[in-house]
């Protein structure tokens, strides 16, 4: 089971998120901006992080680049939540360094084999 951050600054998302995820046994934390999302992530270092690409005080993809050119944050892997997923959109997410992206509204199943697959795994050795 993983820990995971949300950072999500739409309430209704978050609680749905957070239902799916502990409901399949992960922990959830959060945060509804992204300082507060980097801060907690830096002090937790969650197995894997979910990023809202529009927070009210920062884009979640500058947030990315910022937990990606800190050494302490480097690995955690990211997901991007967009609401506005296109071509385009795709290139910018992989560019801020996320490892993957979800389109919302989101499936929760696809949601949990996300988290399943790209959330580290710190008892086991990863692979490259
Ligand atoms: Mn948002």
């Amino acid at each position: 089971m993983a820990t995971v951050l949300i950072v999500e600054d739409n309430a209704a998302n978050l609680k749905l998120a957070r239902l799916v995820l502990e409901r399949a046994g992960h922990t959830v934390l959060a945060a509804d901006n992204a300082r507060e999302g980097l801060a907690v992530a830096a002090e937790a270092l969650p197995d894997i992080v979910l990023m809202d690409v529009q927070l009210p005080d920062m884009d979640g993809l500058a947030a990315t680049t910022q937990l990606k050119s800190q050494a302490a944050t480097r690995a955690l892997p990211v997901v991007a939540l967009t609401a506005f997923a296109m071509r385009g959109d795709e290139d910018r997410i992989r560019a801020a360094g996320c490892d993957g992206y979800l389109s919302k509204p989101f499936h929760y199943p696809d949601l949990l084999a996300l988290v399943e697959r790209l959330a580290r795994r710190p008892d086991a050795a990863r692979t490259p």
